[in-house]
């Protein structure tokens, strides 16, 4: 092994981070506005980030990292793009916000449905929470059912119908995950493994006049990235049709991320409704549900669905959805995108090898995934249950000490920005054949 692979002993200066972590602590439940911030799966305190430029974050310490989070998958094109910072700020110098149909609405809404298959209208909404809870109103309303399908493992916002076996907890069939969620709201919750077509079948069987929808994450990428068994999305499609109930591709991690079209595109499965979020908003907070227009037309106040939102559609959000989307579809770069995406994923995988550290890869699009397991490809959430999470963490930290920031989970999944050039991707592999043997 090359000497420059030999081990190093580093330490990660964070005083500052645990200072304001301290702070924010007394303020701000768990100093955090969203649970995964809070670093419980990877132990240690958070690292407080005070900017972002292309492919690197630096935190309050001083510390550089490459960063491979780009906030949980929106920024595909890295911090603080020059295009979409030159959008945002143009747009905001026009006023931030009027409550009134804008221009930039009906552009983005145009370059979504040039781009995703089965789109022919699209509302905007401000996360994919949002997003999702409004899919399943409208599936709900086109359909006069009630019921709808989940897969254990997928997450699709902090709905209250939708939080039952959404990555994580032991909760057993249609149980909430959180207090506050009653049993009445997720008794119309059937739940079934993920990539298990029979499961969802004996479910159809068992409730079959009575399910509005199927939601499903297209690719898995809340449990780690788990690509759907060849034939499960089209099973779905297949089930959803003989049953007269909705299929739901929560795209809101997929979307603009495992193909310019979405997973829909890659697999050539056409769903009823789609939700997407992140990479649309190009970091700021923008979803959409969007679909056929027959489908869409259900919506108020054309049609009697109601959904509304005094900052929906907001100009800037708008205007940086925009720039992402339009410097996305410029010739050449999704193949950048995705070659690069392939190097860093053999280069880690060959990096644990060389270290002798049992690793599962995957990846699709974008998107990827390290898993401290032996074995073949996962398929499910009770698969990735193998995973070894205390040396996810440990190699979390070795990867920070050298500067790379990954994910503070095992079950998350890791992005790519076009950000990331060549360079940047071999300093990564040279630090991660470090980490692996630090471990
Ligand atoms: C992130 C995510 C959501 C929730 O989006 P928020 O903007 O965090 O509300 C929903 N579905 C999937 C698949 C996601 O990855």
């Amino acid at each position: 092994m090359k000497e420059t692979h030999r081990p190093t002993p580093v330490a990660l200066r964070t005083d500052t981070s645990r200072q304001l972590y301290e702070r924010a602590r007394q303020f701000i439940p768990g100093g955090v506005n969203s649970p995964v911030r809070a670093f419980r799966a990877v132990g240690g305190t958070p690292l407080f980030i005070r900017r972002g430029e292309g492919p690197y974050i630096w935190d309050e310490d001083g510390n550089r990292y490459i960063d491979y989070v780009l906030s949980w998958g929106p920024l595909i094109l890295g911090h603080a793009h020059p295009r979409v910072v030159e959008a945002v700020r143009r747009a905001a110098e026009g006023g931030t916000s009027f409550g009134a149909p804008t221009r930039a609405e009906i552009e983005l809404a145009e370059r979504v449905i040039e781009m995703v298959p089965s789109v022919e209208m699209v509302r905007f909404v401000n996360s994919g929470t949002e997003a999702t809870m409004s899919a399943l109103r409208l599936a709900r309303a086109v359909t006069g059912r009630t019921k709808i399908i989940k897969f254990i493992g997928c997450y699709h916002g902090h709905v209250d119908a939708l939080l039952v076996r959404a990555g994580s907890g032991v909760a057993t069939l249609g149980l909430p995950d959180s207090p506050g969620v009653t049993q009445g709201t997720t008794q119309d919750t059937l739940v079934a493994p993920y990539n298990d077509l029979e499961a969802v079948e004996t479910l159809f069987q068992a409730h079959a006049e009575t399910i509005a929808a199927v939601i499903v994450e297209p690719v898995a990428g809340n449990m780690g990235v788990i690509p759907p068994a060849p034939g499960f999305l089209e099973g779905l499609r297949s089930l959803c049709d003989r049953y007269g109930a909705l299929l739901i591709f929560d795209e809101v991690m997929t979307g603009f991320r495992v193909h310019l079209g979405g997973a829909q595109a890659l697999y050539g499965v056409r769903p009823d409704i789609t939700t997407l979020g992140k990479v649309i908003g190009g970091g700021l907070p923008v979803g959409a549900y969007a679909g056929p227009r027959d489908i869409m037309e259900h919506v108020a106040p054309v049609g009697t669905m109601y959904q509304a939102g005094t900052l929906s559609g907001n100009p800037i959000a708008m205007a940086a959805g925009l720039a992402t989307l339009d410097v996305l579809r410029e010739p050449g770069t999704w193949a950048t995108l995705l070659e690069r995406t392939q190097r860093l994923a053999a280069g880690l995988k060959q990096a644990a090898d060389a270290a002798g550290v049992p690793v599962v890869q995957t990846q699709v699009g974008t998107m990827f995934s390290l898993f401290f397991m032996d074995g073949p490809q996962p398929r499910s959430w009770d698969d990735v249950q193998q995973a070894d999470t205390q040396r996810y963490a440990r190699w979390f930290w070795a990867l920070a000490a050298r500067g790379v920031y990954v994910a503070p989970s095992q079950f998350e999944a890791g992005f790519m920005s076009l950000a990331h050039d060549d360079s940047v991707i071999e300093r990564t592999i040279e630090v991660a054949y470090d980490a692996f043997r630090a471990m």
